[in-house]
């Protein structure tokens, strides 16, 4: 949460984008089936709409695949390193386990 009052916000949208008006955007110029061309409103800065091209084809940089790799990364249970860690426990339970039974603790 931001302590910043709404008033102060360059528009409503979030991260700073400034709103657009689809109406007067370029348009696609994809080619559809029927020969003829997309026309739905292009994205920003871009000749194709959504549908055809226009969105992020994802990071280039090595510092953003590394960034966009960690974006499911929750808390870590389920990850390699803990399922290990959780195997080993285990399996050093049963390792005491089995030499208190043979020694007739339990
Ligand atoms: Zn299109």
């Amino acid at each position: 949460m931001t302590d910043k009052p709404h008033e102060q916000r360059s528009g409503w949208l979030m991260h700073g984008n400034k709103p657009g008006d689809p109406q007067t955007a370029p348009r696609c110029g994809a080619k559809t089936r029927r020969g003829t061309s997309c026309q739905a409103p292009a994205m920003r800065g871009k000749k194709r709409c959504r549908l055809h091209g226009g969105k992020s084809t994802g990071p280039k940089t090595v510092a953003g695949k590394v960034r966009s790799s960690q974006n499911a990364f929750k808390h870590g249970r389920r990850s390699i390193k803990a399922e290990e860690d959780r195997k080993k426990l285990w399996a050093d339970l049963r390792a005491v386990t089995y030499s208190m039974k043979d020694k007739g603790y339990l």
